[in-house]
C-alpha cells in the first residue's frame, strides 16, 4: 500500500521519544531530523518538508505536556495534526445538488481519468440516486471512447459520444443539449489526456471549459508519479483553475510524497481517492483518516485528545495545592472524580495507553457503581463535612447514611478509603501531579 514505508519510519521514530517532562529543542532534535529524512525519502517536496518540520517544532516546543501524558505521546499528536493540516484539514465534498452539475475531468494520459469518470458516475447513481451522463470528450484515442462506452454499459449509465471525428467543443455542446432533453442531473465530461502537458491540449481544455461552464474541474493524478504530480497539478491549475484533485492508485506501492505535497503546493483540495481498478474503488478524501493511516498510532492520538479536552489546568493546580497543604477534602475528590469520568470508561482509557498491561479485575460496571455510590454519599454531606471529614461523628454518619440511602458500612468504607489515600498522597514522592489522583491500583 501507498505510504507503507513512510508509515513504518515515522512510527518507529516517534516510539523512540521517551522520558518525562516537556518537549524541548534538545530532546526533539534527533527525532525531528528523523522525521525530516523519512519525509524526504518518501519523496515529499523539499519545501513542504521544510515547512512541516518548522511548524512541528514551533508547536512542540513549550507544548503543554498535560495530565499523565508523556512528551512522546504529545509529539505524536502534534505530528498527526500537522499531517492533517498538510492534507487540507477538512473534507472537501463535491456538491451534486445543482441541476445539472457539470464535472470536467482532466489529467495526463494513464492517470485514471476515464476509470474515475466511471467511478464517479457509479457513485452518483448509487449513493446519490441521481441520473448521470458520461461524455466521451477524448477524441484522440479511439480506445478512450470505447472504454467509456464499455463502462457505461457496465453501469447502465448513458454515454454521449460522437466517435473521434467531431471536435471536443462540439461534442460538449451536443452533450449539454442531450442532458437537458434527457433530464440528466450530473454531466461528467472525460477529456483528452497527453503524456505531457502541451499547449494545444490546454487550449482545447480551456475551450471546453468555456462551453461547459463546469461546476467542478477535477484533476486526476496518479499517486505513483511521485513529486512530478505537483508540477502537473500546478500547470493545470494555472491554465484551468481546477477545483479539486483525485488521487488514484493509492492501492499501489507509491511512496506517497507527491500525494502529501499536492495540497500544500497548489492549494487545491483533494476530493476523492482511487483505491483500485474496480468501479467502486473510490472514496471521499478524509485528511484525518489519511493522517491516521500514515501515522498509525490512532490510539495515542485519541488518548491525547481526550486528556487535553478535559484537562483543566487551573482546577488541577488548585487541587494540588490543597493536597500539599493537607486541605484536600471530599469535595475535591469529587471534582477529580468528575474530571476522570469525562474521559469515558476507565478500561477504555487504559487500553489506549500503549504498553499498559491489561487489568483483568478492572470492571467498568463495578467501578462505575462505586463512583456513583461515592458521589451520592458525598452529596449527602454538608459543605463543612466535605471539606473536613474529621468532624464526621457517629450521629453525622447516621444522618448521611439516611440521606443517601446507604448503610453505615458504606460511609465508613468511603471515609477510611479517603483517609488512606490522603496518607498515600503525602507519601508519594512521584505523585501523579497532573490529575491529583492517586495512581491506579492505589
Ligand atoms: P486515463 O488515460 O487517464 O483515462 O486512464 P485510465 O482510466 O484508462 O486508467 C489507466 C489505468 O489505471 C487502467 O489500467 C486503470 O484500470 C488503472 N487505474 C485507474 N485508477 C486506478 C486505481 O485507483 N487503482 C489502480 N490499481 N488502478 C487504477
Amino acid at each position: 500500500m501507498a505510504f507503507d514505508s513512510l508509515s513504518e519510519r515515522l512510527q518507529s521514530t516517534l516510539k523512540k521519544v521517551s522520558g518525562q517532562g516537556q518537549l524541548t529543542e534538545s530532546n526533539m532534535e534527533e527525532m525531528l531530523t528523523e522525521i525530516r529524512l523519512a519525509l524526504l525519502e518518501a519523496d515529499v517536496n523539499y519545501q513542504v518538508v521544510k515547512e512541516f518540520i518548522a511548524s512541528t517544532k514551533e508547536k512542540a516546543i513549550g507544548a503543554d505536556v498535560v495530565g499523565s501524558l508523556k512528551p512522546g505521546q504529545v509529539l505524536v499528536k502534534i505530528v498527526h495534526d500537522e499531517l492533517v493540516h498538510l492534507l487540507g484539514d477538512e473534507v472537501s465534498e463535491v456538491d451534486f445538488s445543482k441541476k445539472p452539475t457539470v464535472i470536467m475531468m482532466v489529467g495526463l494520459q494513464g492517470s485514471g481519468k476515464t476509470t474515475t469518470s466511471g467511478k464517479i458516475a457509479k457513485l452518483i447513481k448509487t449513493k446519490y440516486a441521481k441520473k448521470p451522463l458520461l461524455v466521451a470528450g477524448d477524441i484522440y484515442r479511439p480506445a478512450a471512447v470505447d472504454q467509456l462506452v464499455t463502462l457505461g454499459k457496465q453501469l447502465d449509465v448513458p454515454v454521449y459520444e460522437k466517435g473521434t471525428s467531431e471536435s471536443a467543443e462540439n461534442i460538449v455542446k451536443g452533450a449539454m443539449n442531450y442532458a437537458a432533453l434527457n433530464n440528466n442531473d450530473v454531466i461528467i465530461i472525460d477529456t483528452a489526456g497527453r503524456l505531457h502537458i502541451d499547449e494545444p491540449l490546454m487550449q482545447e481544455l480551456a475551450n471546453v471549459k468555456e462551453i461547459a461552464k463546469p461546476d467542478e474541474i477535477l484533476l486526476v493524478v496518479d499517486s505513483l508519479t511521485g513529486q512530478d504530480i505537483v508540477n502537473v497539478a500546478a500547470s493545470f491549475n494555472e491554465k484551468l483553475s481546477i477545483t479539486g484533485a483525485v488521487l488514484t492508485k493509492l492501492d499501489g506501492d507509491s511512496r506517497g510524497g507527491g500525494a502529501l505535497s499536492i495540497r500544500h503546493i497548489t492549494n487545491v483540495p483533494i476530493k476523492f481517492i482511487g483505491t483500485g481498478e474496480k468501479l467502486d474503488a473510490i472514496d471521499l478524501f478524509y485528511p484525518d483518516r489519511m493522517a491516521d493511516r500514515i501515522l498509525g498510532m490512532g490510539d495515542v492520538v485519541s488518548l491525547v485528545e481526550k486528556v487535553q479536552d478535559v484537562y483543566d489546568e487551573k482546577e488541577t493546580m488548585k487541587a494540588m495545592k490543597k493536597m500539599q497543604s493537607g486541605r484536600f477534602g471530599l469535595d475535591d475528590m469529587l471534582d477529580q472524580m468528575h474530571q476522570l469520568k469525562k474521559l469515558g470508561p476507565l478500561s477504555g482509557i487504559l487500553k489506549m495507553i500503549p504498553g499498559m498491561p491489561s487489568m483483568p479485575n478492572l470492571n467498568d460496571e463495578t467501578t462505575d457503581k462505586r463512583m456513583k455510590e461515592t458521589e451520592s454519599i458525598i452529596y449527602s454531606m454538608t459543605l463543612e463535612e466535605r471539606r473536613d471529614p474529621s468532624i464526621i461523628t457517629l450521629s453525622r454518619k447516621q444522618r448521611i447514611a439516611k440521606g443517601c440511602g446507604k448503610d453505615l458500612a458504606a460511609i465508613n468504607r468511603l471515609l477510611k478509603q479517603f483517609e488512606q489515600s490522603k496518607q498515600m498522597m503525602k507519601q508519594m514522592s512521584n505523585m501523579d501531579m497532573a490529575t491529583g489522583l492517586p495512581k491506579m491500583g492505589g
